[in-house]
């Protein structure tokens, strides 16, 4: 086990072996906001053994407190097996609302296993007075309806979809992204590699200096990337907003306070 702070240690695929009569295992599916803050609530706990799960995208990623494992688990038949080997007391999946196949496969590795499955997300984003929206099912749908305007877009939608927006020939593109982006990319566009959280004076300031006519955005939900759609109702630019996929056949809660509240009942009844 590799010690890379005074606060998160990085676990391969295998936990540290436990005793017999070890406290039970919560693996918390992150990435987001919400899942560091669950993370740093449930290392306070001297009841249960906490694990975070990261992707791996980012090349530098913010690491919650607590264990962490990196990586893909293998599909649902290597997070099942994970589960099993693990022996996991319970899930709290806490993945961003767009990223839909680690959800997927932790609803069905969950039934397969048996283990409970606590699902975290965010409310989406509503429009409200001043904001001007065109609501969208999808990435291509945005690209289509952006490539039409001969403007000048501010595409804030992280790195792994902006292959939709390859094609569109008429429009320029101002793309922030944290990393390198791996695939193709509009002809004409400029990268801006930065990491929020963005001040709505700091997303005011970025839209006025590259005279932004829309804004691409996914309907993230939340208060961490909340700032620039805030700054486009006061400078009246129009936002196309993409909707969320389809993530889960059962009813999420929507805070951390109330996930921890699911996962005492869960134990309760488990131990
Ligand atoms: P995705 O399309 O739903 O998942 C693709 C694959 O990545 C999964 O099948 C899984 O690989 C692996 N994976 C995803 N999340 C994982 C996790 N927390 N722990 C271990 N493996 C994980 O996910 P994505 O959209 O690429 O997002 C990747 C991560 O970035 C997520 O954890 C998410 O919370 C975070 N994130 C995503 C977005 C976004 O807009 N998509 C924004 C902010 C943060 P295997 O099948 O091999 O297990």
């Amino acid at each position: 086990m590799q010690k890379l702070s005074g606060e998160a240690s990085i676990t391969g695929n295998r936990l540290p072996a436990a005793p017999e009569q070890a406290h039970p295992r919560v693996l918390i599916l992150g990435g987001t906001g919400e899942g560091a803050e669950l993370a740093a609530c449930l290392a306070e706990r001297q009841d249960i053994t906490v694990v975070s799960s990261l992707a791996g995208r980012v090349a530098e990623p913010r690491l919650p407190e607590g264990l962490v494992r990196v990586g893909g688990f293998g599909g649902v038949d290597g997070l099942a097996l994970y589960l099993v080997n693990e022996k996991i007391a319970a899930v709290i999946d806490a993945t961003h609302p767009f990223a839909a196949r680690i959800s997927r496969n932790a609803e069905a590795a969950c039934t397969r296993t048996g283990v409970p499955l606590i699902l975290l997300a965010r409310p989406a984003w509503k429009s409200i007075e001043g904001d001007q929206w065109h609501e969208v099912a999808d990435f291509r749908s945005a690209a289509q309806f952006i490539d039409a305007k001969d403007a000048r877009v501010f595409l804030s939608i992280g790195r792994q979809e902006l292959e939709a927006f390859s094609d569109c020939k008429d429009t320029w593109f101002l793309i922030r992204v944290i990393d390198e982006p791996s695939g193709p990319l509009p002809q004409n566009h400029k990268l801006l590699f930065r990491r929020g959280p963005f001040s709505f004076e700091d997303e005011v300031q970025l839209l006025r200096d590259h005279s932004i006519d829309y804004v691409v955005s996914k309907n993230s939900g939340g208060p961490a990337t909340y700032s620039k759609i805030e700054a486009c109702r006061s400078l009246g630019i129009p936002v196309v907003m993409i909707g969320r996929p389809f993530k889960y056949a059962s009813q999420p809660v929507e805070t951390v306070q109330e996930a921890i509240v699911a996962l005492g009942r869960i134990l309760i009844d488990k131990f």
